[in-house]
């Protein structure tokens, strides 16, 4: 167990793992709820009015957007740089990189992946998975 400070309100906390403390992480997962209902019924909302209708802070549904869990779609908002991607900086609408640089992270990982796993390492791990699922079958 450690103690860090939470990624969302600063404060420090005990933490089994989390970045956010068990204040922020309620609040936040209620505000996920009520802004995903909203982008649901307004697709084409901007910040603005999305904080404003729902009540949700700006910070919040940023903080929601960066994680991947919300998707703005409206243009201006987008544009405005609401959200930069944190390789290329160009703005984006959820997620903390581009399409772009996702893609080329993605193959980055894979090939590094691909070095350091040998593949004596793989056949063990597939005769495992086999072992098991024959265990599970019983
Ligand atoms: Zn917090
Ligand atoms: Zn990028």
């Amino acid at each position: 167990m450690n103690i860090i400070q939470c990624s969302f309100c600063k404060k420090p906390f005990q933490s089994y793992g989390a970045r956010i403390c068990g204040n922020c992480l309620e609040k936040i997962d209620k505000d996920f709820i009520t802004v995903r209902d909203y982008i649901y019924e307004n697709k084409r909302a901007n910040m603005d009015k999305i904080s404003e209708e729902t009540g949700v802070s700006k910070q919040i549904i940023l903080f929601l957007m960066k994680e991947g869990r919300l998707i703005i779609d409206d243009p201006e908002s987008v544009e405005g740089g609401l959200l930069l991607c944190e390789v290329c900086k160009k703005p984006i609408n959820t997620g903390r990189m581009c399409k772009d640089c996702k893609g080329k992270v993605a193959v980055t990982m894979k090939k590094s992946m691909d070095t350091h796993v040998s593949p004596e390492h793989h056949r063990n791990e597939s005769a495992n998975f086999k072992a098991a699922a024959k265990v599970q079958n019983k």
